[in-house]
């Protein structure tokens, strides 16, 4: 996931020289993006500090999915903090030492597992992120089998099924945290979902893209074919 913005990271760290360098990566519009930010740190030379404000600003552009740092005169092995403070935040962290040398580090339980999905149809994909959301709120979807692109054959997954699932169809054009949005995405079918989180946002996980919060405006508003609540919200 960090891929696409490695070379930014080891340049923005590079140019730090001995300074910790330390930053947020968040996902805007289905894509990676890499914000550094000041280190606030009392001692910039032996750790670092993001402040909360920087937090803020970057996670209201787009949910943060990782945070970065550097250890400009050592390797990137964690320090005990380190391992505690990934664990606090609960996203993976990614420690960069000299040369280049960089790890991951995972959180003891991640919460952001919705968020920053890699696309693999079948496994990581609209239906998928669905199935799992309702699942944290105690709702179980069926397992249902589907083909690439089975909008084509004529088949419609979502329209034909949200009604055995408990869901009916929003008719007085509200719309409320966990609906379920159909939306036609290059097709005549409502072949893609996504769910409104609220605060004008929309979980869904568009093909090529990662799983993200979109801002539920424009495009995605004009697809949307239909709008769907599960019994247990109304
Ligand atoms: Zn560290």
């Amino acid at each position: 996931m960090i891929e696409p913005v490695l070379e930014d990271i080891k340049q923005y760290v590079y140019d730090q020289g001995t300074l910790e360098a330390c930053g947020l990566l968040n996902v805007e519009r289905g894509r990676v993006r890499w914000h550094p930010c000041e280190n606030k740190s009392d001692h910039p030379y032996a750790d670092f500090m993001i402040d909360p404000a920087d937090y803020k600003k970057v996670s209201d552009r787009g949910d943060i999915v990782g945070v970065v740092h550097s250890h400009p005169q050592g390797s990137p092995e964690p320090s005990v903090v380190d391992r505690a403070a990934c664990d606090r935040t609960g996203i993976p962290w990614y420690i960069f030492g000299k040369n280049d040398e960089w790890t991951k580090l995972e959180p003891k339980e991640e919460t952001y597992d919705l968020v920053g999905r890699p696309f693999v149809f079948g496994v990581y994909d609209c239906f998928t992120i669905i199935k799992d959301y309702y699942e944290t709120q105690g709702i179980n979807i069926y397992p249902y089998e589907y083909s690439w692109e089975f909008w084509k054959d004529g088949k419609n997954l979502y329209v034909d099924n949200y009604e055995k699932e408990g869901f009916s169809i929003v008719t007085d054009g509200s719309l409320q945290k966990h609906d379920l949005i159909f939306m036609a995405l290059n097709s005549d079918i409502a072949n893609h979902a996504g769910i409104y989180v609220g605060r004008g946002r929309m979980l869904h996980h568009a093909p090529s893209r990662l799983s993200c919060r979109d801002t539920y405006v424009g495009m995605w508003k004009t697809i949307t074919r239909l709008v769907v609540r599960h019994e247990n919200y109304k």
